[in-house]
């Protein structure tokens, strides 16, 4: 499993990276803009990523807009990218939006527990 994951928080980035690299291997993105250019640059090299998990307050590129343009590339394509929205507990209205307007197809909680994320992998058969 390839994947990506977009935050800007660091702290964040590494903790799931501990888990994600684990099954293979796992780049990072502090915005939604670096993140694009890790997309095109995978797609063009026709190694795609399996997996984005995506924060959603950013600055530069936040999560939705970061979204939006991946589904506008996976039209293109022909495809759809599995697309998690990471998420703090505490902000439900965010995931609410991200669901119903962005179209991701899940999401993790911060912070993430192990078992909670392979599962999810497992779930939506990336491991
Ligand atoms: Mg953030």
């Amino acid at each position: 499993m390839r994947s990506l994951i977009v935050d800007d928080d660091e702290m964040g980035r590494m903790m799931l990276a501990t888990l994600l690299e684990e099954f293979g291997p796992c780049d990072q993105a502090e915005n939604g803009k670096e993140a694009l250019a890790l997309l095109d640059n995978a797609v063009a090299a026709s190694t795609p990523y399996d997996l984005i998990c995506l924060d959603i307050i950013m600055p530069v590129m936040d999560g939705t807009e970061t979204l939006r343009q991946i589904r506008e590339r996976d039209q293109q394509l022909g495809d759809r990218t599995k697309v998690f929205m990471i998420s703090a507990c505490n902000s439900p209205q965010d995931i609410e939006n991200a669901f119903f307007e962005g179209d991701c197809d899940d999401y993790v909680v911060k912070p993430f527990r192990r078992e909670a994320v392979t599962q999810m992998l497992s779930r939506y058969k990336l491991i």
